[in-house]
């Protein structure tokens, strides 16, 4: 049965705003059509597949300002709708790049046995589903749907319930690209609609919390079916005694706040040297208390609403429970509501340590807790004493001293001398470790490789010695 459900606006507090949750019946429907459409689109040569969705990114570029303004309405945030929809944009080049290279014509190549020579074909997997968090609702429903097509598999995408404005829009710029809308269907639903397409698909491309990522994971392995997951994390940054301490503090601020710190890869802990972390707190307090929240308009100034209410509640009890325990604020550290939306300046925290839950669980709002460290050892004892492993940044006053850090860091991507780069360079190839996700990296060639299996073609060309019974006529 499929059902309703309602959508809060996040700079009013009201639902002003309706989906349509499709019901397992329905997503089996759909996957089925897809999966019946899917063998002749990854029988095209893959030039096809990227005219095709250089034809879908000429109609996301015609719909531009439209989608913008949907996303503004699901996130309350301006700029970063404007950021998101290029980045999906310059995301499809470099996959149809990356694509080009994965099916680059190979012939067969001889083996180790001089009588046997081996090749081989990618198949796709027939229909992947693809589920996307609120953060970043258009960026993160295409990042792993675009290679996905472009390997030849059909997609069911589902975006979150919590930022769906701009579905419709999508739909048509799928529309608008010759035969797309027969491989990629986006739906409209929560939790329940995401694990009908699970049951539903032959891959599972999931972005979101541990906790559902978790139940993602065990559907997929009843099914043996692969679960790329892209979870939660807890970044740190490391700024070293010989850092260019102001140019870490913007970098540093920019990185915790940026889409009021709905940001997977945000920097959400600060180790400093103990000889210059005063100097750091005072540079990134004068810093952050320069940020505007985005107020009047979405497009006023530089952080808006945080998006959800439950994120509010998260965000507040993790500040009480760090002030309960010590830590002091230095700026910020008050969540107001504004006509209904609820904000949080740059919170700057010092006199924190690792009992404190907004040090060791995932924050997701625009909070910077800064901890002095004694010697590089203690510094990357912290920074590892987290269940999350998705990325870090480390400054310092040589790339070679940052790198000396970098090296032993428990995450997949570390940025040097910058914050989140992991997520702006899409040929930087990496992998989510601990409880921070599973599987082949989303960015570079293997983010459309994730998607083909390997068939292994193994011709024998010539007689020899052959371990068969009765080989010959005698
Ligand atoms: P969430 O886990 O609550 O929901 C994500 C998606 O999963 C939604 O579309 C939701 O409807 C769907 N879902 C819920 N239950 C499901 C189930 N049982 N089966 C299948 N699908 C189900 O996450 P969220 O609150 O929307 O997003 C925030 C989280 O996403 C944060 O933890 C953040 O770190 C993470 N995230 C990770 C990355 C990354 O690349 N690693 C990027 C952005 C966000």
């Amino acid at each position: 049965m499929t059902q309703r459900i309602s959508v809060r606006n996040p700079r009013t507090g009201r639902p002003d705003y309706e989906i349509t949750a499709l019901d397992a019946a329905a997503v089996t429907r759909i996957a089925d059509r897809l999966r019946a459409a899917q063998p002749a689109w990854a029988a095209r040569p893959v030039e096809q597949r990227i005219a095709v969705l250089a034809a879908f990114k000429e109609a996301v570029i015609r719909r531009r300002e439209e989608l913008v303004r949907l996303l503004e309405a699901d996130t309350g945030r301006h700029q970063v709708s404007l950021i998101e929809v290029d980045a999906v944009l310059s995301g499809i080049d470099r996959a149809s790049g990356f694509a080009a290279e994965v099916f680059a014509p190979a012939s067969l190549v001889a083996t180790g046995d001089p009588a046997v020579r081996t090749g081989g074909d990618l198949v796709a997997y027939p229909v992947v589903a693809a589920i996307s968090p609120w953060n970043f609702p258009l960026q993160l429903s295409l990042i792993d749907a675009v290679p996905a097509l472009l390997a030849g598999s059909a997609v069911i995408l589902k975006p979150s319930e919590m930022t769906p404005r701009f579905i419709p829009a999508l739909r048509e710029c799928i529309g608008e690209a010759a035969d797309l809308a027969d491989v990629f269907a986006v739906v409209e639903g929560d939790g329940a609609t995401g694990a009908a397409m699970i049951e539903a698909a032959d891959a599972v491309c999931f972005t979101g919390s541990v906790r559902t990522g978790r139940a993602v994971a065990r559907s997929a392995a009843e099914r043996f079916i692969p679960a790329f997951l892209e979870l939660g994390g807890k970044d740190p940054a490391v700024v070293t005694a010989s850092a260019d301490l102001d140019s870490a503090a913007s970098a540093i601020l920019w990185g915790s706040t940026i889409n009021s710190g709905h940001a997977c890869m945000s920097i959400e802990r600060v180790y400093v040297d103990r000889g210059v972390v005063e100097e750091f707190v005072d540079t990134l307090v004068a810093k952050a208390e320069r940020v505007r929240l985005a107020l009047p308009a979405p497009a006023d100034g530089d952080i808006g609403p945080i998006i959800t209410s439950a994120q509010t509640d998260t965000i507040r009890e993790q500040l009480d429970d760090a002030v309960a325990r010590g830590a002091r604020v230095r700026t910020g550290g008050r969540i107001e509501l504004i006509d209904g939306g609820s904000y949080l300046r740059p919170t700057v925290l010092t006199e924190v340590d690792h009992s404190m839950r907004l040090m060791r669980e995932e924050t997701f709002g625009p909070i910077i807790p800064v901890m002095a460290y004694d010697g590089v050892d203690e510094a990357v004892a912290l920074a590892n004493d987290t269940e999350f492993g998705l990325s870090a940044a480390v400054f310092a006053g040589t790339a070679e001293e940052a790198l000396s850090i970098a090296h032993r860091i428990d995450a997949g991507g570390i940025s040097v001398n910058d914050v989140c780069l992991t997520g702006m360079v899409p040929e930087a190839e990496k992998n989510s470790f601990k409880m921070s996700g599973l599987g082949g990296s989303r960015m570079g060639r293997p983010s459309v490789q994730r998607f083909l299996r390997r068939r292994a073609l193994l011709v024998r060309e010539t007689a020899g010695p052959r371990p068969w019974y009765y080989d010959t006529a005698e």
